[in-house]
């Protein structure tokens, strides 16, 4: 099995990350369930063991530094390089996602602390994770890199008064977290342009998971595909985009 990709999904131990190292393994690679709970990532792994994939849990809280580099240690010493990594963990910053909780996000009134916890998960995390494992990308024929966004990211969509978004109240925290994302995703795929490593930005779409109470419209299945899509990509694939199921999203 030495041929095997090996990919790592953080956050993997629930919701759209698991979905998505379920459709990895499927697709016969290596897949490592991040999880900050690692009894929750044993039990996520053995699940899909159970449905034949080669999964394995690695202990990961992306706000972590020492659970980073352990992490990356431990990715290098058994498995010596990554192919794929999916940067999926991420939080809402007001629990479960209702119109109720949004409130606690609204630019005036934001509490500061609540930004800071978004972005240090949704953000600064995946700096985190993304340049702890570079070395071990660096050495996979084709490296690809997927940052889990949303269309709350997309400022164009935002701007229009008459968008589908404008049902939703401000955000502060959430929306700009993942803007933030899509910047990241650019200056990283422009570094790495000339390496091959491949660095897009997705969003999955409202994806019924915990983070919103399964009101989301998409299953879990739905919302992996295009984050696996993105992390399949061959050699002539895009890089610095920004893709939904619909096809490149603006920004
Ligand atoms: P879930 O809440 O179901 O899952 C989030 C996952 O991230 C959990 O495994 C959670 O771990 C993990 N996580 C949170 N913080 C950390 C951390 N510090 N370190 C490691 N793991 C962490 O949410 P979804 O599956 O819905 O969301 C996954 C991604 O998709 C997120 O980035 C989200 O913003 C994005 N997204 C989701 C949409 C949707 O409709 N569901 C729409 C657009 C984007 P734990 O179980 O320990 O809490």
């Amino acid at each position: 099995a030495a041929h095997r990709k090996v990919a790592l999904v953080t956050g993997a131990n629930k919701g759209i990350g698991r979905g998505v190292a379920a459709q990895l393994a499927a697709a016969g690679m290596t897949v490592l369930i991040g999880a900050r709970d690692p009894r929750r990532g044993e039990e996520a792994a053995a699940a899909l063991r159970e449905a034949d994939g080669d999964v394995h849990a690695v202990a990961l809280d992306v706000t972590d530094a020492a659970s980073v580099r352990e992490a990356a240690r431990w990715i290098e010493d058994r498995f010596g390089r990554l192919d794929v990594l999916v940067n999926n963990a991420g939080i809402s910053g007001s629990g479960r996602v209702s119109p109720e909780n949004a409130r606690d996000q609204i630019p005036s009134t934001v509490d500061l602390d609540m930004v800071r916890r978004v972005f240090e998960t949704n953000v600064l995390g995946v700096i985190a994770v993304t340049n702890a494992v570079l070395p071990l990308l660096r050495r996979s024929p084709e490296p690809r890199v997927v940052n889990v966004s949303s269309h709350a990211a997309s400022m164009t969509i935002f701007s229009d008064p008459d968008g589908p978004m404008t049902a939703l109240l401000p955000s502060a925290a959430y929306s700009p977290s993942k803007s933030a994302l899509n910047a990241l995703t650019v200056q990283y795929a422009n570094e790495l342009r000339k390496d091959g490593v491949l660095v897009n930005a997705v969003a999955p779409g409202f994806v019924a998971t915990d983070s919103n109470d399964h009101t989301g419209v998409l299953t879990v299945e739905q919302g992996a595909a295009v984050v696996v899509r993105l992390a399949t990509l061959g050699a002539d694939g895009p890089t610095a985009g920004f893709f939904g199921e619909e096809g490149p999203i603006p920004w």
